[in-house]
């Protein structure tokens, strides 16, 4: 079962066990370009999670004795093969998931890459500390865990995946991997490039599906040791129930409805480009500051610049270099964005901005758009749309500002824009976010800790936290004497 996609031969079927595994039924993977059926994909049942788990448990025993210095090579392998396919990995993706090309071939597919050589460089100066406890030396280890199950979205799907692939099998552990159904083709070419870089069978699997069958069943497998999530909160929710019920740890980071917080005393026209850059990736993007909050003094003129710049962005296929959007990524998600928008037209909101599809387009494009002042506690304003669509309000002082932007459930990102750097730290200390960026926005490395609070997700991930959620940590207590017998 092979697909052909922008002259890039994909296996689609699973891979477990360092095998291909058709299974009985399939799926289609649609592109949101032209809503075309590029491939049919294996769908993976409980009987294929079953086949998975158990050859990532076999592959384990073998797996947790290798060095850390075998580990990271066979990581930076991975990683030599990513970077010398990223062409093919970014037309595929692009052509799956709807994201800009040239995002893919100058960011996302050199970030895969280094997802793996971060890790793998981390791995060698993980800190193993020794301390002593009245002439008692204790050491501290990182002992592999077991199998990692990870299940990830479709709006980054290769670099999402990978960022956490890399440190589970840096940490020893051994990977089952349920890839978005929305955006399935790139998961299944890194299956191929872990065997080509001799990876041993099993140490990573790859079981395609649908969320509500795979994906339930490797939430719910008793053999994995760790469940790491990427996606929303309805699925979070019935992920945490199954791993509770087998307790096994669990690492959840999932959406976010951040606050973009614009200040009088800021550089007004990084303000205005840096709150366009919002809508990047079709508004699909989780920690996208999607709350606009404009101190009232600057609003008319905060407003009319922006409103002259969103007007510009160049809308279309995302594999022309000069688009700056592309569309949507399914059907099912674009009427779910309209929804929300239709439901905020009703409720007597007027959309300044788009409000939408792009008619010169149709498809899946919709238009950037912008709704001003929202009533609060309006659904618009509350819930995360993840698309392009935002919401401007203001405020008159910095106490209301920051009550505005605490005022949700979510708390993964915020933005604030300000000439003031006292300011930015008050701010910063007040608002309930896991990360903060002042005067920029997506500035971001692997060695941060990355993770959202309330209903953003659980934990926190990069450098030793990835370490610290893959591993069992050990401490072990030496006695002074007793030795030598
Ligand atoms: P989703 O929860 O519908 O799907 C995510 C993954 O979960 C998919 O692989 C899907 O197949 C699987 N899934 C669905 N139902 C399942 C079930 N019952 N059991 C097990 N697995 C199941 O989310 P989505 O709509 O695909 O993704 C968008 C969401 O992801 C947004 O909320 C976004 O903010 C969030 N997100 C968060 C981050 C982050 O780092 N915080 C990054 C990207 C996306």
């Amino acid at each position: 079962m092979r697909a052909l996609v922008e002259g890039v031969e994909v296996d689609t079927r699973h891979w477990i066990a360092g095998e291909r595994v058709a299974g009985a039924r399939r799926f289609a993977s649609i592109s949101p370009i032209d809503e075309a059926t590029i491939a049919e994909i294996s769908a993976g049942s409980s009987a294929e999670i079953d086949q998975a788990v158990a050859a990532a448990r076999e592959a384990f025993k073998a797996w947790r004795r290798t060095s850390p210095e075998e580990r990271a090579r066979y990581l930076h392998r991975i990683a030599d093969i990513i970077e010398s396919r990223v062409e093919q990995l970014s037309v595929v993706e692009t052509r799956d998931n709807g994201s800009l090309l040239r995002s893919h071939r100058r960011g996302v597919m050199p970030r895969v890459a280094m997802n793996f050589r971060f890790f793998a460089d981390w791995l060698l100066q993980l800190d193993h500390p020794d301390f002593d406890v009245r002439g008692h030396r204790n050491h501290v280890s990182y002992d592999p865990s077991g199998v990692a199950a990870i299940i990830t979205p479709w709006n980054a799907p290769l670099m999402l995946g990978t960022w956490r692939i890399a440190p589970a099998l840096a940490a020893g552990c051994t990977v089952v991997y349920k890839p978005p159904e929305w955006a399935p083709l790139t998961a299944s070419m890194l299956a191929d490039i872990t065997a080509e870089a001799n990876l041993p069978a099993g140490v990573f699997n790859v079981v395609q599906g649908v969320g509500r069958e795979a994906g339930a069943a490797l939430a719910a497998h008793p053999g994995i040791a760790r469940m790491s999530f990427t996606g929303s909160v309805p699925t979070a929710r019935s992920i945490a129930k199954a791993a509770g019920d087998n307790l096994v740890p669990l690492s959840f980071e999932l959406g976010g409805k951040s606050p973009f917080i614009v200040f009088a005393d800021c550089d007004f026209d990084l303000a205005v480009n840096t709150a366009i850059g919002q809508f990047d990736n079709a508004g699909q993007v989780c920690l996208a500051g999607t709350r606009l909050l404009i101190e009232a003094s600057i609003r008319d003129r905060f407003l009319e610049a922006f409103l002259e710049k969103a007007r510009k962005i160049r809308q279309g296929d995302p594999r022309d270099e000069s688009v700056d959007i592309g569309p949507q990524i399914s059907r099912q998600h674009f009427e779910r964005i309209d929804g929300f928008v239709q439901r905020a037209k009703a409720a007597g909101r007027q959309a300044v901005l788009g409000g939408g599809v792009n008619t010169d387009l149709g498809g899946l494009y919709y238009r950037p758009t912008l709704f001003l002042d929202p009533d609060p506690g309006s659904e618009i304003l509350r819930d995360e749309v993840f698309g392009p669509v935002l919401c401007l309000q203001s405020f008159r002082t910095e106490a209301e500002a920051i009550a505005m932007a605490n005022d949700t459930e979510y708390g993964l990102a915020a933005v604030v824009m300000t000439g003031d750097k006292a300011r930015a730290e008050r701010i910063t200390g007040a608002v309930d976010a896991g990360l903060v960026w002042n005067n920029c926005f997506f500035v971001r490395d692997l060695r941060q800790a990355f993770g959202g609070n309330g209903k953003s997700g659980i934990g926190r991930e990069g450098g030793n936290w990835s370490f610290d959620f893959y591993c069992n940590i050990k401490n072990a207590v030496y006695a002074p004497s007793g030795w030598g017998k």
